[in-house]
């Protein structure tokens, strides 16, 4: 085989460690003047320019200006069937389930439909430099597949899989926990482990799913060890109420999941805005990961997400959309929120350790963090390039700013997909804005 090598040059950030733990001096690298050079999809190495350029000779280099490169973000919680319904208006949770979710996502027992919703759901995650997802399709397996078969074609690092929901949900959206088991493991035949596709078993949430159906989940998990479980947990104080009612024997919301043999590594809950202590801790004792999605838990009214709480518990916590309850596929656009639910809480989100959610963090929640997150060599070439000069307002800020750590704070607050000149999958380039 032959090698392909390619070298891109220009301002280069990447985390190294998480800042809670590391310090925030030890937990990225940057190069003012930088090359990441590629080899065969893979990082080959990163450093200076001045001392990687006299090594490569006959390299292709491409330069950029005024700009900067950085892994490529990570989305842990999405749900693709809700392209079309992002920014519905009015309702909380369960309501808003009722009212827009399940109506948009009936329209996904037919496979061209959700070809068409995938394929515009890959370029917006795309345009907005996310290049690895956690995604939720609909109850029908023919979503899933239009997904990966989307995603195979790009060659992508994706996680997806068919909702598990066998009540209290509409009659024509429901499964049963016996086809919800076997289609299930139908599609983790077909996709788990091709391409760069993974498959997460995806129950809805404790209130859609019988006592059965949670159990046989858990045995998929158990019949294929490298699987994800995709779910959401104490979003809502409605739906936790509802959680206690359905689950009375149960001591609380997680503990449903944790009986069930769902908990663990690659277990991942978006939300968990009102986990109590006991939760965190048991979280972070089975590995598991919650997804942090501000923009979602602002836009539905569902709380404030204790940021600090999870991470003194040691709980693996990575960065969510939630679109079409989330208002924007950005992950700047989610982090620029992320510092607002800080600050009303009087704690800070530090730009450094905003980075580190968007990427290496996302990767560690995903238990990926040996393939993507940074650029250490061997890792997938996965990375964006953002634009210093992306609008005018952007511009004239960077002229102004002094210090990387405030450059890197205005492009998380003013920047979304215009920021994103380029995003790269696997090495090879999969958005060009100005194109
Ligand atoms: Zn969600």
């Amino acid at each position: 085989m032959s090698t392909t090598r390619k070298a891109y040059r220009a301002a280069i950030l990447h985390s190294l460690a998480d800042p809670a733990v590391a310090g925030i001096e030890s937990s990225y690298q940057y190069f003012e003047d930088g090359i990441l050079l590629i080899e065969n999809g893979q990082v080959a190495e990163v450093g200076e320019a001045a001392s990687l350029l006299p090594k490569l000779n006959g390299v292709d280099i491409q330069e950029y200006r005024d700009a900067l490169i950085t892994p490529g973000f990570i989305d842990t919680h999405i749900h693709y069937p809700q392209t079309g319904m992002i920014a519905s208006y009015g309702e909380q949770l369960l309501d808003w389930l009722n009212t827009y979710t399940f109506p948009t996502e009936r329209q996904f027992a037919d496979k061209s439909h959700a070809a068409d919703v995938a394929a515009i759901f890959l370029n917006e995650l795309l345009r907005n430099g996310t290049t690895t997802a956690l995604v939720f399709g609909t109850v029908h397996p023919q979503s899933v597949d239009a997904f990966f078969e989307a995603a195979l074609a790009l060659n992508l690092r994706m996680i997806a899989g068919k909702v598990l929901m066998d009540r209290n949900a509409p009659d024509y959206l429901t499964d049963t926990a016996e086809s919800g088991y076997a289609e299930s493991k139908a599609l983790i035949e077909r996709w788990h482990g091709k391409g760069r596709l993974h498959y997460a078993v995806t129950p809805r949430f404790a209130p859609t799913s019988t006592p059965e159906q949670l159990d046989l989940a858990g045995k998929l998990l158990r019949e294929y060890p490298d699987l994800y479980m995709h779910t959401h947990l104490s979003e809502n104080r409605k739906e936790i109420e509802w959680v206690k009612e359905l689950f009375p024997e149960r001591k609380g919301y997680l503990d449903v999941y944790d009986h069930h043999k769902l908990t663990g590594p690659r277990a991942v809950f978006a939300h968990g805005v009102h986990l109590c202590d006991d939760e965190c801790k048991r979280l972070a004792e089975t590995g598991s990961a919650v997804a942090f999605c501000p923009t979602s838990n602002l836009f539905l009214g569902s709380g404030l997400f204790n940021l600090n709480k999870l991470e003194q518990h040691g709980v693996r916590v990575g960065l969510g959309t939630d679109v079409g309850a989330g208002t924007s596929f950005s992950q700047l656009q989610s982090l620029n929120e992320a510092y607002k639910v800080m600050q009303l809480q009087s704690k800070k989100l530090d730009p450094f350790k905003s980075l580190y959610l968007a990427t290496l963090g996302g990767a560690n929640a995903l238990y990926l963090d040996d393939r993507l997150g940074n650029f250490l060599p061997g890792k997938d070439a996965d990375f964006v390039v953002l634009d210093y000069n992306a609008t005018p307002l952007m511009s004239y800020r960077m002229q102004q700013a002094r210090s990387l750590e405030e450059r890197l704070f205005a492009l998380t607050m003013l920047g979304d997909d215009r920021a994103v000149k380029e995003t790269f999958a696997a090495g090879v380039s999969v958005h060009r804005r100005d194109a």
